[in-house]
């Protein structure tokens, strides 16, 4: 193929979902690492062709969203100093801090200005020697040449009011990660072929090899995504585990040694804290020491700061593919593009702004005017240490979406009301891919809620929303039984409801006249060592170990 468009062609695009949907077998889970691809997915509705066998995660890709806020708000006060030219990537204008962004240092008198290269910026610094010019470098592999070139151009020329704020990240690191995660469901991954470009394949051998998932460089358009899924379904189906590049016009199994050996000559890898991620070793850039003058952390003393992420934004869970951005309690309703709470809202890479550009602005529209949660849950894992250091359990245990008291309260009949708005309205709409859910009649409902006795159980109620993740479950036994059942979905989600464990789950049934009824909710008990705050009818002492079957609880019955 030669021309773009060729690499659009829908009816090409239908046979590579079919070859997919002939090659499995059973469901598989794919993440693609790139924002880019991202967006394609979303945008060209990728996913929705796919057999739904097949699922695709979205991944920590987007180079904005990952910077994490510490960075951003070290940016700002830089910025908002007379004395200096704060050079950016035009993305990074619009994300927001601690109590700003960078557009509004700008609109308030700072001398802010988006470049499209690091040399831009050192053009920039050499035409105002009055003043500290500094680049906020920040993505993956792909930017770190051009980062690199103009660290080594200023320091040749002796330029000495250029400095660099660098957060510069690296993609392999990060998979392992995440494949690391002991509830990790990552099967395969399209790795991003632009990093692969300057990088090569070489350093993701040991990775598929150790954890046992293919891995397969993929390009950015519909057919490269569609392909490398393909070819990565190949690999699952017949157990296989290794490299392989689907785009090979561009990727060399040796990348660009000339662009390696220049981000060799300026960085050295470091540990670096990612959003949503946490620290991850080894995992990013800083400079050698031979070029530290240029480190603007140092130059204006802001080494070591570490600032806690907003609590109201899930992109840690988003970044982790762990929830699609429309399970955001905010998407739509206080975050939306024009008034972001997190940098994937704004991000031209981002998840959140893909889902609201191409697949959900209608209904975040819908959403924006619904009683929106007074508070929203908090995730545990999203707290930012004292230290600076690791971000809680993101990545070394399991992750729990904590439920306050206070989220919960007023009269008994309050909390019936607004439980039943939470299941009625926002079940479904937070879960476009599975459509409408039922949520039974409303007898069983007000039987349901009738037997909730404490602000705790009105909680687990709240949470229902919260737990209908993603996966998908139908087996040949399920559907003997009942042959109207098109595919049964269980979606689980560990929650925190004060100080007690639990592992959510939601059973919900899809028949084949295209209609979803939530079936069951279970509640399990998972820290049986805690005293309890309430007692539950979803959790009886004999059955609150997670191994010994659900204390269950109908929530409607079909
Ligand atoms: S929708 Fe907004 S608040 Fe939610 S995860 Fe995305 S950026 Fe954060």
């Amino acid at each position: 193929m030669k021309y773009l468009d060729e690499y659009r062609d829908g009816e090409k695009a239908r046979e590579y979902a079919r070859q997919i949907a002939r090659l499995t077998t059973r469901p598989w889970s794919i993440m693609e690492v790139c924002g880019g691809q991202t967006h394609a997915i979303v945008k060209f509705g990728l996913d929705e062709i796919l057999p739904k066998f097949i699922t695709l995660i979205h991944g920590p890709g987007c180079p904005v969203c990952v910077t994490p806020l510490e960075f951003i708000d070290k940016a700002i006060e830089i910025a908002s100093r007379s004395d200096t030219i704060f050079c950016s990537f035009g993305d990074m204008l619009r994300v927001p801090g601690s109590a700003s962004d960078l557009l509004s240092v700008k609109a308030g008198g700072g001398d802010v200005r988006m470049v499209y290269s690091p040399t831009d910026a050192l053009k920039i610094a050499a035409q105002n020697p009055g003043k500290e010019v500094v680049f906020f470098a920040v993505g993956f592999e792909t930017t770190a040449p051009a980062t690199a070139m103009a660290a080594h151009q200023a320091a040749e020329r002796g330029v000495k009011n250029f400095s660099m704020l660098v957060s510069h990240v690296l993609a392999p690191p990060a998979m392992e990660a995440l494949l690391s995660s002991p509830d990790c469901r990552i099967q395969g991954f399209l790795a991003a072929g632009h990093v692969c470009a300057v990088m090569g394949c070489a350093e993701y051998a040991p990775i598929a090899a150790k954890y046992r998932v293919p891995i397969v460089v993929t390009g950015f358009e519909p057919l490269d995504i569609l392909q490398g899924v393909l070819m990565c379904v190949r690999q699952l189906e017949e157990g296989r585990a290794v490299v392989e590049n689907q785009y090979s016009r561009v990727v060399r199994p040796d990348g660009n040694p000339y662009a390696q050996e220049l981000i060799r000559r300026v960085f050295e890898v470091t540990a670096r804290r990612w959003r949503g991620l946490g620290q991850i070793p080894a995992s990013g850039l800083r400079l050698r020491s031979q070029y530290e003058g240029l480190d603007a952390e140092k130059r204006f003393g802001l080494a070591g700061r570490a600032t806690a992420e907003p609590a109201e934004c899930l992109s840690g869970l988003v970044l982790q593919g762990r929830i699609k951005p429309v399970e955001c309690p905010a998407f739509g309703r206080t975050c939306v593009p024009e008034h972001p709470l997190g940098a994937p809202m704004v991000s031209s890479e981002g998840a959140c702004a893909a889902y609201y550009r191409y697949r959900n602005h209608a209904l975040a529209a819908g959403l924006s005017n619904a009683s929106a949660p007074e508070k929203v849950p908090q995730l545990s894992g999203q707290k930012a240490p004292d230290s600076g250091d690791v971000a809680g359990d993101e990545l070394h245990g399991i992750q729990f979406v904590e439920i306050p008291d206070e989220y919960w309260s007023g009269s008994v009949k309050e909390m019936r009301q607004r439980a039943d708005a939470i299941m009625r309205k926002q079940t479904s709409a937070l879960h476009p891919e599975l459509g409408t859910i039922k949520l039974g009649s409303q007898k069983a409902r007000s039987k349901t809620l009738g037997h909730m006795k404490t602000p705790h159980e009105f909680q687990s109620v709240q949470a229902i929303p919260e737990i209908t993740s993603k996966g998908r479950v139908t087996t040949e036994e399920d559907q003997q039984h009942r042959p109207d059942i098109a595919a049964i979905h269980k979606v689980e989600r560990n929650l925190k409801i004060g100080e007690s464990k639990y592992k959510a789950k939601a059973i919900i049934r899809e028949t084949k006249d295209g209609s979803k009824t939530t079936q069951h909710f279970y509640l399990h008990r998972i820290d049986p060592a805690a005293n309890r705050k309430a007692g539950s009818p979803y959790c009886v002492p004999s059955s609150c170990d997670e191994n010994s079957g659900p204390a269950s609880h109908n929530q409607s019955a079909t």
